[in-house]
């Protein structure tokens, strides 16, 4: 007998009925001899009701207050969700995140999970009892509640799967797998048997919001077996894992994007050893993340710099920047809001040329500029203005031969 972790998320516990499907999902998995620990998500949209609620009073609302909010939506899950289990007489019992030993550092709003004492869960378990644990949230050692950042749940089943050394995580949610790219925007998104650690990695950190990232670095880690699925379909779902082979030796498994992207260009700046790691330190002691840097020298001397950041973060650099401007030492500072990165993904492009090549010819066949880009081995993003995105995303999933289109007309011929 093993531990199985599951997890569903908001849509899949959404409404009374939902949460009564989910319970016998979990009968299922009882039944089959496992001991089971489930995570999941506030209802529906609540934390994002949680959220405007808050913004109703503040725009920006002490970060402890809001953890202390937001870890409530999770809480209604978990006890309704036990009684419905009690309900069908299976012996379960709800955890928060403290109560479940989830210890994370302290930080509010994106906190890490830094241990987990499973000692409550293990008793629980021990008494044949399904333990079910309240996702995205934890404790600091000072008795703080935190939670985990947006998506977090995802991130709470896959620590506990390794704490717990379960046999497999299984994350339920309203799509059947990972597809080649959102099936909620593309129509011929194709679902993928298996992906690897690295390139789901790549994936999720790039827009795809189907995994929290942290919950695949965990999984990649800890080396838990994992695996996405649908909490309504019973069909099989898509493997996350080491070494996976490419399906049809593409060279491209996905295509990932996100909007709300800010283009800021630092102009004049003085050209001299320090002056970058003095720029960048600045912003990340104001804790801006940034993400795409390019540089470049100009005639007299001087360099312009452009880096990309979320635009949430816009305000606040534009402050940061300015309110050090004789410090920093450059001219003038120029800004692009309305911007989105789109990126393929693929461990096969290590070995493939021309990828790169291939996708800018695409998005210039198509009229999209390209404002930025970015690559590593196995991804190459392009920043481009919003409005181009989907198209984007459209043609290169098409360029690339990812869509079911395709593997269906290949069937058909033989
Ligand atoms: P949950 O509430 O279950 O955590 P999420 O909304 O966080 O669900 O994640 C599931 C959603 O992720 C899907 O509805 C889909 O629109 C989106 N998504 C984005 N990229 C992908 C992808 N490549 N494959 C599958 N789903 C994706
Ligand atoms: N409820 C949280 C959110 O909406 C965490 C999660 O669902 O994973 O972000
Ligand atoms: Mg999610």
């Amino acid at each position: 007998m093993g531990i199985i972790v599951q997890k569903f998320g908001g849509t899949s516990v959404g409404t009374i009925e939902r949460i009564l499907n989910v319970a016998e999902r979990i009968r299922e998995e009882k039944e089959r001899g496992n001991e089971v620990v489930v995570v999941v998500s506030a209802m529906g949209k609540t934390t994002d009701q949680l959220v405007n609620m808050a913004k109703q009073i503040s725009q920006q609302p002490n970060k402890r207050e809001m953890d202390m909010l937001l870890s409530t939506g999770e809480q209604v899950t978990i006890s309704l969700l036990a009684m419905a289990l009690n309900q069908m007489n299976l012996p379960a019992v709800s955890f928060t995140g403290w109560q479940a030993g989830i210890l994370t550092e302290a930080v509010h709003g994106n906190a890490r999970i830094s241990n987990i004492n499973t000692e409550a869960i293990q008793k629980q378990l021990s008494e044949g009892s399904i333990v079910i644990v309240a996702g995205f949230q934890g404790i600091t050692e000072d008795g703080e509640i935190t939670t985990l950042g947006r998506g977090g749940s995802d991130t709470t089943a896959v620590a506990l799967a390794a704490a717990l050394k379960a046999e497999k995580c299984d994350i339920y949610t309203d799509v059947s797998g990972v597809f080649t790219t959102d099936p909620r925007y593309v129509k011929s998104a194709r679902k993928l048997l298996s992906v690897s650690y690295d390139e789901m990695l790549e994936l999720a950190n790039l827009g795809a919001g189907v995994l929290h990232p942290r919950a695949v670095e965990f999984a990649k880690n800890y080396n838990v077996r994992l695996e996405v699925r649908s909490s309504m379909e019973k069909v099989d779902g898509t493997a996350i894992e080491g070494e996976v082979k490419m399906e049809q030796n593409l060279v491209v498994r996905g295509v990932a994007f996100e909007d709300e992207i800010t283009k800021v260009t630092v102009l004049g700046l003085r050209n001299n050893l320090t002056s970058l790691s003095t720029i960048f330190t600045t912003l990340a002691q104001h804790h801006i993340n940034v993400d795409i840097i390019i540089q470049s020298t100009t005639e007299d001397g001087t360099t312009n710099l452009s880096f990309s950041i979320h635009t949430n973060d816009w305000m606040e650099t534009l402050n940061v920047l300015e309110n050090n401007k004789d410090y920093l030492g450059y001219e003038q500072l120029d800004a692009e809001n309305k911007l989105a990165k789109v990126s393929i993904v693929g461990s096969g492009m290590i070995s493939n040329p021309g990828v790169a090549a291939k996708m800018f010819e695409v998005l210039a066949e198509q009229g999209i500029p390209v404002k930025m880009v970015s690559t590593s081995e196995i991804k190459v993003s392009a920043v481009v203005e919003d409005k181009n995105m989907l198209k984007a995303v459209q043609a290169l999933h098409e360029a690339f031969e990812l869509g079911q289109h395709h593997s269906c007309k290949k069937v058909s011929r033989q």
